[in-house]
C-alpha cells in the first residue's frame, strides 16, 4: 500500500495559512504525501469567521468535498469549527474531526488515529490553559518545501474585544509561547535557509503581558531574535496601536535587521467612531504613534487595515477616514465593509448603514488608496536596495526573472542571467520600473 495522501484548503489569514503549513509538515513527517482533493484519504478545511460569510464558505466547501472524494476523512478546524462545534459533523457525516483555535496541535495524530479506526470522531475544542506548543517540523529529515520567508506563531488569541471582532470567543484569550521556543523555531526555520521571519499573532505589542508569559517582554523579544545569526529581515502583524509601546517603536532606530515597514491596524480616522469600534486609542493617540515611528525610522511605511460603514458611521465619520489614508500616508490598506458577527457587541448596534452606501464609500477609499499606492511604488523608482529572491516566475530572453520583496514588503522582480539567482539569496538591485502592483529591479 503507497502512502496515505493529505490535503488542505484553508481560508483565512496569515495565521491560519501558517497553521495549515504546520499540519502539512507534520502528517509528511507521519508518512503522508500531498495530493490534489480528489485523491486525498484526509482533508483538512482550515476555516475564518473574521470575514463575510464564513459559515456558507465553509458548507458549500464541505458539500464539494463530499461530491468529489466522498470515502476522505473530513477535519474542519479553525474559528468555525470552534463557533459551530458538533452541528458541522450533525449537517456533514463525512466530517470526522473537529479543532477549535487551540486544537490544531491534535490534527495530524488525529488523522493518523481516524484512518485506523473507521468509526471513530474526534473533536478538540476545548481553549487550552497555555499557549498550545507543538513541534514546528523542521528538523534534518523532516521533508517540507524550501521557503525563504518564514512566519512564526508567538500567540494566541485575543483579550481586546473590539466591538466588531469574533476573535476572542473563536480563538480565546491571549496566550504567549515561551520565548525559549519562539528563538528555537526561529534558529530552526534560519537553519533551513529562512532570511525574513514575520512573527505572528493577534496583538504581538502585549506579548508576554498575560498570565502565560514567561516574563519577556516584546521588545525583548525582538532584541533576542536580532542575535540570531543569519536572520537578516525581521518582521511583525498584528501591532495594535494602543499597546505599542515607546521601546519597541525605538527599536525600528536600534536593530537593522527590523524591517521599515509595519501593518498598524487604524480601523477608522474617526475617534468617535473609534471609540464606538472599542479600539482604545483616538486619532490624536494613532498619529503621535505614526509620527514616532517616522522620527525612529524616516524611511517607514506604513500599512492598515479599515472598516467602511461601521453602525451610526455619518459621511464626516467616513471623510476623517479619507483624510486619515492621506495625513498617514499608508503605502497600502486592507479595507473592507463591516457586517455582522453573530455575538459581539457591534451586531447588537443600531443604526446600520445601508449596503449601498457601504459600498460606495468603499469605492471611494479603495480608489484613493489606490492612487497612494501607486505613488509609492512610483517613488521607489532610482532606489538602491536588496531583494530576498524567493522564487524563478518565467524565463525572459535567456534570463531568468525572479520575484522576491524588499525590506518594505514590496513584491519585486529581478531579471538574473540564466543559472544565477537561488531562493533565499540576497541581489543587491536598483529599482527600473514601477507597475501597478509591484516593482522591476536590476542587479547593482
Ligand atoms: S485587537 Fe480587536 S480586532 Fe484585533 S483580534 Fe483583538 S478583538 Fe479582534
Amino acid at each position: 500500500m503507497g502512502r496515505p495522501g493529505f490535503h488542505c484548503i484553508t481560508f483565512g489569514c496569515q495565521m491560519n495559512v501558517n497553521d495549515s503549513q504546520w499540519v502539512e509538515r507534520a502528517l509528511t513527517a507521519r508518512g503522508f504525501e500531498p495530493r490534489p482533493m480528489e485523491e486525498a484519504d484526509v482533508i483538512l478545511v482550515n476555516t475564518c469567521s473574521v470575514r463575510e460569510k464564513p459559515e456558507q464558505k465553509v458548507h458549500s466547501t464541505l458539500g464539494r468535498i463530499s461530491l468529489a472524494n466522498p470515502s476522505a476523512v473530513v477535519g474542519v478546524a479553525g474559528c468555525v469549527a470552534q463557533q459551530l462545534g458538533g452541528e458541522l459533523a450533525r449537517r456533514h457525516p463525512q466530517v470526522r474531526l473537529i479543532a477549535g483555535s487551540d486544537g490544531i496541535a491534535s490534527v495530524p495524530d488525529a488523522f493518523v488515529r481516524l484512518l485506523e479506526e473507521p468509526e471513530l470522531r474526534l473533536s478538540f475544542l476545548d481553549f487550552t490553559d497555555s499557549f498550545p506548543d507543538r513541534d514546528p517540523c523542521l528538523t534534518p529529515g523532516s521533508a517540507q518545501p524550501e521557503t525563504p520567508v518564514a512566519f512564526v506563531n508567538i500567540m494566541q488569541g485575543c483579550d481586546n474585544f473590539c466591538a466588531y471582532c469574533i476573535v476572542p470567543y473563536t480563538r480565546g484569550p491571549r496566550k504567549s509561547r515561551s520565548a525559549a521556543s519562539v528563538l528555537e523555531e526561529c534558529r530552526a526555520w534560519v537553519a533551513r535557509g529562512a532570511g525574513d521571519i514575520t512573527l505572528l499573532g493577534q496583538n504581538v505589542n502585549a506579548f508576554g503581558r498575560d498570565r502565560y508569559g514567561d516574563g519577556t517582554s516584546f521588545p525583548d523579544l525582538l532584541r533576542m531574535l536580532a542575535g540570531i545569526p543569519g536572520l537578516r529581515r525581521i518582521r511583525f502583524v498584528s501591532a495594535h496601536p494602543r499597546d505599542l509601546s515607546e521601546e519597541t517603536i525605538s527599536l525600528f532606530a536600534e536593530l537593522p535587521q527590523l524591517c521599515p515597514r509595519l501593518h498598524l491596524p487604524l480601523q477608522s480616522g474617526s475617534t468617535s467612531m473609534l471609540q464606538k469600534m472599542g479600539r482604545g486609542y483616538t486619532m490624536e493617540r494613532y498619529l503621535s504613534v505614526v509620527q514616532a515611528l517616522r522620527q525612529a525610522r524616516p524611511d517607514i511605511a506604513l500599512s492598515t487595515d479599515l472598516i467602511v460603514g461601521f453602525p451610526s458611521e455619518t459621511e464626516q465619520e467616513f471623510q476623517d477616514t479619507l483624510a486619515a489614508v492621506d495625513s498617514c500616508g499608508f503605502m497600502s490598506s486592507f479595507s473592507f465593509c463591516y457586517s455582522d458577527r453573530p455575538g459581539t457587541r457591534a451586531s447588537g448596534m443600531p443604526f446600520k448603514i445601508p449596503r449601498d452606501i457601504q459600498l460606495e464609500r468603499l469605492s471611494r477609499l479603495q480608489t484613493l488608496q489606490n492612487e497612494r499606492t501607486e505613488a509609492w511604488l512610483r517613488s521607489r523608482v532610482g532606489l538602491e536596495t536588496d531583494v530576498l529572491l524567493e522564487s524563478p516566475s518565467h524565463k525572459q530572453d535567456g534570463a531568468n526573472l525572479w520575484q522576491g520583496r524588499d525590506p518594505w514588503g514590496d513584491p519585486v522582480n529581478v531579471l538574473l542571467p540564466d543559472g544565477q539567482g537561488r531562493p533565499g539569496q540576497f541581489v543587491d538591485v536598483r529599482v527600473r520600473l514601477a507597475k501597478k502592483h509591484s516593482l522591476m529591479a536590476v542587479p547593482r
